[in-house]
């Protein structure tokens, strides 16, 4: 007989991409579902993993991370956002962007504070909120193009705002934020004790020319932020589970006493190859245009398709819309076509509180050309 437990998350139930994934594994279907690559990582990379653990670096290191990676991330923050980070008290380094925002999440949030969140939101923002005892107060993105309503923003802001979530490039819907979104962002907060988390785990998977809009180019935001980051979908190895936050010293100093209790520190060989791999700028310089061509690839093989495509503009994903050849619920298609088409993909619902339902699937496009082939070939029988 078990005590009975009262649950912290009574309305959660288990991850959409876990319950899609499962559903590919059973069905034998191509899983454009769950977000990770299907190519390998670079070689040069797991070498230096290889090199590191031959070299005896396998015990514990700093609690905040590597001392080098975090010098080699505080230079690289200095030539991409021309911010001036200090790498001994403003970085920490994570099991992962997802522990980052939880970790920053829990270092600001008291019982009954609200923290504004734009939906469709990446589905762990809400319940880590919700397990604090504060209050998600969600804003829907305008369909389709996903935009922020500022107006609206605006309007919900009270006294109890405690955050802002932000997440660009966004997922599930690959909108990107503009500079004049970050002007709007820093004219609301302005003279307000409203603090910011910024997920930029998808900083480098930023098409059609644009520019990667970080909070780390704005010093007046960025004094009020914690600014995550993930290793995992910049060097494409999702199951590394590392990741990195950038704060203020008061702020970090703060999230370090949540960190150093929960995981304390994070894996030291993957650390040591990660500062070595810094200094190869190309790798991730280049990694906008190398998913751009799997995002092109894809929309044109969608294109022979019903789909309608609401254009992405970074991160792994593309949502399309099939209200033109369905009114069933998304999460009703979305198991339909794992079971009959053979395609896993992501009911864009599962990211709003409310279950809205726009009729939209998100895509991973994040996967070899002969993956995305076999996948949409499945749809061609729609
Ligand atoms: N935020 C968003 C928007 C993501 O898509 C992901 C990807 N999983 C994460 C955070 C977390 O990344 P990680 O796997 O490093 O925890
Ligand atoms: N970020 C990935 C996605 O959006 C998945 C992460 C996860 O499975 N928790 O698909």
């Amino acid at each position: 007989m078990h005590p009975s437990i009262s649950s912290k998350l009574p309305h959660v139930g288990t991850t959409i991409f876990t319950v899609m994934s499962q559903l590919a594994v059973q069905y034998q279907a191509v899983n454009l579902g769950q977000g990770f690559p299907d190519f390998p990582m670079s070689d040069e990379l797991r070498e230096l993993v290889y090199k590191a653990m031959l070299d005896n670096q396998n015990q514990y290191t700093h609690m905040a991370g590597l001392p080098l990676l975090r010098e080699k991330l505080a230079n690289k923050a200095k030539q991409l956002y021309q911010a001036t980070i200090n790498p001994e008290t403003e970085i920490t380094v994570t099991p992962g962007g997802t522990y980052a925002i939880y970790t920053a999440l829990t270092t600001i949030l008291q019982p009954g504070d609200e923290v504004i969140v734009f939906e469709p939101a990446y589905d762990s923002y809400i319940p880590n909120i919700e397990v604090n005892g504060a209050k998600a107060i969600t804003i829907s993105l305008q369909y389709p193009n996903y935009s922020i309503p500022w107006d609206e923003v605006k309007q919900k802001i009270n006294p109890r705002t405690k955050l802002i979530m932000i997440n660009s490039p966004h997922n599930p819907t690959g909108a990107v934020l503009s500079t004049e979104d970050m002007q709007a962002l820093s004219e609301i907060v302005a003279n307000t004790n409203i603090f910011i988390v910024s997920d930029e785990v998808y900083e480098h998977l930023i098409f059609d020319e644009l520019a990667h809009e970080s909070i780390l180019r704005y010093p007046d935001l960025w004094q009020r932020s914690f600014v995550c980051f993930s290793f995992g979908k910049t060097y494409h190895c999702t199951g590394w589970k590392l990741g990195y936050c950038i704060a203020p010293e008061v702020l970090m100093k703060e999230f370090r006493k949540i960190h150093q209790f929960n995981s304390f520190t994070c894996d030291t060989p993957k650390q040591v190859a990660l500062a070595n791999y810094l200094d190869n700028t190309e790798a991730y310089i280049g990694l906008g245009k190398f998913i751009q061509q799997k995002r092109d690839y894809f929309r044109t093989l969608m294109q022979g398709t019903p789909f309608t495509c609401i254009p992405s503009h970074g991160s792994y994903f593309e949502c399309y819309s099939y209200a033109g050849f369905s009114q069933e619920a998304d999460k009703d298609l979305a198991i339909r076509l794992t079971k009959e088409y053979g395609i896993a993909t992501i009911p864009v619902s599962a990211f709003y509180q409310s279950g809205e339902d726009n009729k939209v699937l998100r895509f991973c496009f994040a996967k070899k050309e002969e993956t995305l082939e076999k996948a949409v070939k499945g749809l061609s029988a729609l």
